[in-house]
């Protein structure tokens, strides 16, 4: 297939001539309206209406006990870490196939990754992969599961919903269970994808999402920590919130908190992109089903959902047949002002996370190469 067909396609269903973004924001609705109210009211800081709004919003949307809005998706995770009670040399187990974040928020727990492979239905965590990298490595113990050459504890693991598509939750859960591993979903990607009808994010002992300008909703910047009960909600709360003791005029502060609390100016648009979240997702399915047909029967594989789930399409992606033809298609589609991106190298080749503990990563090395986002932007 020529490269050219593809940039005729991507222009033909968004139906213009101008540049085409890898994802755009959109504001349709009463984004303004609340923006503006946040600014006469005057509270447009980290207390206000439209915080405690959205959290309860996303707590009817993912089923999850307690939301807790934050600046971004990375202090989300860090949070969710912290909260994970992730220790100074603990190791964590993710995938190099993510967004550097993932890596970053465990790192500033004073925490080290150990990359294991990504499964090529999912394209995130690999349960199996986990569960050999640990058969061959780890031992449970009384003070938990320990990676036998270096002594350290493997506290917890990230898999990360890759493009919005949920990894495999249920295997998953029983590894952890099998090495006394707690689950921390890296749900940056994937608000309004579901695993058996599950929303991501609420199945691990604790899960982050992500608002920033390129996801699924945005509030310009910001996340959410999901916690499995009211009790973790409220601590999620406390230690975001510089861990400050209620007290009418006393400053104390009971542990090192955090100043990760997400502006009322923010959660304005949060709470106005909730309301269009449904329409968003019901066009990027029929984004996604469009790509689908039109790459069936070409060398070309369009990646879906995984049969167990039900995904965001936040990104779409393709897997090309060899190295050359990815790159002809990104030179082509970006030369003709059609946004299209190679995935993420892998973490381990970025100096900070190059010395990294890693088990065998077939796929996603093969992915590294093969894999490239289309425009996915809910704007038809
Ligand atoms: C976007 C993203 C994050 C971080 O979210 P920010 O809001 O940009 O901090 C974390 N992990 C993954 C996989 C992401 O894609």
């Amino acid at each position: 297939m020529k490269a050219t067909s593809i940039v005729e396609f991507v222009r033909d269903t968004y139906k213009t001539d101008e540049f085409i973004p890898l994802h755009a924001p959109r504001f349709g609705g009463n984004e303004k309206a609340y923006v503006m109210e946040t600014i006469e009211s005057t509270f447009v800081s980290s207390v206000g209406k439209f915080v405690d709004d959205f959290e309860r919003k996303i707590e009817a949307y993912t089923g999850t006990a307690k939301a807790v809005a934050t600046v971004n998706g990375t202090a989300a995770l860090h949070a969710a870490l912290y909260m994970a009670d992730v220790q100074r040399d603990d190791l964590v187990i993710t995938q190099a196939l993510t967004f550097v974040a993932t890596c970053n928020a465990l790192y500033h727990m004073g925490a080290e990754p150990i990359f294991v492979d990504v499964s090529p239905v999912s394209l995130g965590l690999c349960p199996k992969a986990m569960d050999a990298f640990l058969e061959e490595n780890a031992e449970v113990t009384d003070v938990g599961c320990i990676h036998k050459k270096t002594g350290r504890r493997i506290k917890a693991v990230v898999p990360m919903h890759t493009f919005g598509h949920p990894v495999e939750l249920d295997e998953l859960v029983a590894v952890c269970l099998k090495w006394n591993i707690t689950l921390v979903e890296d749900a940056a990607e994937s608000l309004g994808s579901f695993y058996k009808g599950k929303h991501t994010g609420t199945v691990g002992e604790f899960g982050a999402v992500s608002f920033n300008g390129n996801k699924i909703i945005t509030t310009g910047g910001g996340g959410m920590v999901l916690c499995k009960t009211k009790e973790r909600g409220a601590r999620a709360k406390h230690v975001t919130t510089t861990a400050k003791v209620p007290h009418p005029y006393e400053f104390f502060h009971d542990e090192p908190g955090f100043n990760y609390r997400m502006p009322n100016l923010n959660a304005a648009l949060g709470c106005a992109q909730m309301e269009v979240i449904e329409q968003y997702l019901k066009q990027k399915r029929l984004l996604a089903e469009s790509y689908k047909d039109f790459f069936n029967g070409t060398d070309f594989k369009f990646v879906t959902e995984p049969e167990y789930a039900q995904s965001n399409y936040w990104l779409n992606a393709i897997i090309c047949p060899d190295k050359e033809s990815r790159k002809d298609v990104l030179a082509v589609t970006n030369g003709a002002g059609v946004m299209a991106r190679p995935v993420w190298q892998l973490m381990h080749r970025l100096p900070m996370y190059s010395n990294s503990i890693r088990g065998t990563l077939t796929n996603s090395e093969y992915l590294e190469a093969h894999l490239l986002n289309l425009p996915s932007s809910p704007n038809l």
